[in-house]
C-alpha cells in the first residue's frame, strides 16, 4: 500500500468520472505524483451514472476542483457541458481531461498525444509512415486524428463492423495528407496489407478476458515494425504474444495510460508530470489489479 496524500485545509480534489469505476488506476498514478512533488492536490474515484453527468460537471465548479480526468461511458458526452475545448477535443469529438479555470471549464484530449507520446520513447517517429490500426471505437478516434496530424502516409483501418470505420474515414479525410483506407476484419491475413507498415495498433477491445486475436499476419511485416496494443491489462494479450513470436517488437497500453496521465497532470498542475514516480505507482497498481 502506498501512503495517502495528507488532507488539510488547503487541499483541492482532482477526480475521475466513470462507469464503473472501480477498476480505475489513475488515482494511484496521479497521487504519486502530487506526493512526489509536495503539492496539495488529492485525486479520488467518482462513480457517475450517466443520468448524474450534468450534475456532476456542475459540482466541479461548485466544489472548486481543479479538475477531472473523464473515463467511458461520459467521454463523449460531457462535451456539451464544458465551457471551451482544444482543438483536440473538437476534432475527437471527446474529453478525457477537464481543467477548471476559475469557473470556466476547459475539456481536453490528452489520449492522441499520449499515444504519441509512448511512439516516441520508443523512437518511431509517425511521419512518413505506415499503419494499420485495428478498431473504429473512440480510442481509434484519438489514435487516428494523433497519426495524421503527425503525417502519417497511410492509415488502413480493420474493423469488424467495418461501416464503423468508413464513418472514421468519411470523418478526417481531409484533416491532412494521410491516405485512409478501411478493411474487413478477415483482411488481417492478407500479406500484402502490412508489406509496408511501420506500426500495427490494437485499439479493439479484444484480448481483455484473454480471448485469441482474429488471424493476422503477423510474419508478413518488416522485422522493424512495432506492435502496439491499447489494452494495459492483461500484460500479455493475444495480439501481442503473437507479435514477440514472429520477433517483433511490442508495446502495451500502459505508456500510453501513464503519458496521458502525464499530460493531464501538466493542464492542472502547470508542471511537468514527476514521470518516474508516476510509472513506478502505475505499475504497482496493475500488478495488484
Ligand atoms: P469502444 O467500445 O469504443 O470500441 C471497441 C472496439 O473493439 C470496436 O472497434 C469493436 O468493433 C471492437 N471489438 C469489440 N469486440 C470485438 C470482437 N469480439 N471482435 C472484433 N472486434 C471487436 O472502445 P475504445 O475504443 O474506447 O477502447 C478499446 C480498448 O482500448 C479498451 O479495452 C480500452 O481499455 C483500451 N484503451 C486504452 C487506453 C490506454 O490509455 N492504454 C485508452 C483508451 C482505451 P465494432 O465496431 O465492430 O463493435
Amino acid at each position: 500500500m502506498s501512503t495517502p496524500v495528507s488532507i488539510t485545509g488547503q487541499t483541492r480534489i482532482v477526480g475521475i468520472f466513470g462507469d464503473p469505476i472501480v477498476h480505475t488506476r489513475s488515482p494511484a498514478m496521479q497521487n504519486a505524483a502530487f506526493r512526489a512533488l509536495h503539492l496539495p492536490y488529492a485525486y479520488v474515484p467518482f462513480h457517475v451514472r450517466p443520468a448524474d453527468l450534468a450534475n456532476a460537471v456542475q459540482a466541479i465548479r461548485a466544489y472548486n476542483l481543479l479538475g477531472v480526468n473523464v473515463t467511458v461511458p461520459h467521454k463523449e458526452r460531457i462535451v456539451r457541458y464544458l465551457d471551451d475545448l482544444s482543438a483536440e477535443a473538437k476534432l475527437c469529438g471527446a474529453v478525457n481531461t477537464v481543467v477548471n479555470r476559475e469557473g470556466v471549464l476547459f475539456g481536453d484530449n490528452t489520449d492522441g498525444r499520449g499515444f504519441l507520446a509512448s511512439l516516441q520513447e520508443r523512437g518511431l517517429s509517425p511521419q512518413g509512415r505506415n499503419v494499420v490500426i485495428i478498431g473504429a471505437g473512440g480510442s481509434t478516434r484519438a489514435v487516428l486524428v494523433s497519426l495524421i496530424r503527425a503525417g502519417s502516409t497511410r492509415i488502413t483501418i480493420a474493423n469488424r463492423t467495418v461501416a464503423k470505420a468508413r464513418a472514421l474515414v468519411r470523418a478526417y479525410r481531409t484533416l491532412g495528407d494521410t491516405q485512409l483506407e478501411t478493411v474487413s476484419l478477415n483482411r488481417l491475413e492478407d500479406p500484402i496489407l502490412f508489406s509496408n507498415a511501420a506500426l500495427v495498433v490494437n485499439c479493439t477491445s479484444v484480448g481483455l478476458h484473454g480471448e485469441a486475436f482474429p488471424p493476422l499476419a503477423f510474419h508478413a511485416t518488416p522485422r522493424a515494425c512495432l506492435f502496439y496494443d491499447l489494452l494495459y491489462r492483461p500484460e500479455q494479450t493475444s495480439f501481442l504474444r503473437q507479435a514477440r513470436a514472429a520477433r517483433r517488437s511490442t508495446v502495451d497500453g500502459r505508456r500510453m495510460l501513464l503519458h496521458q496521465g502525464a499530460l493531464a497532470f501538466s493542464l492542472w498542475t502547470g508542471q511537468p508530470a514527476p514521470l518516474q514516480d508516476m510509472t513506478r505507482a502505475l505499475n504497482r497498481a496493475l500488478r495488484t489489479a
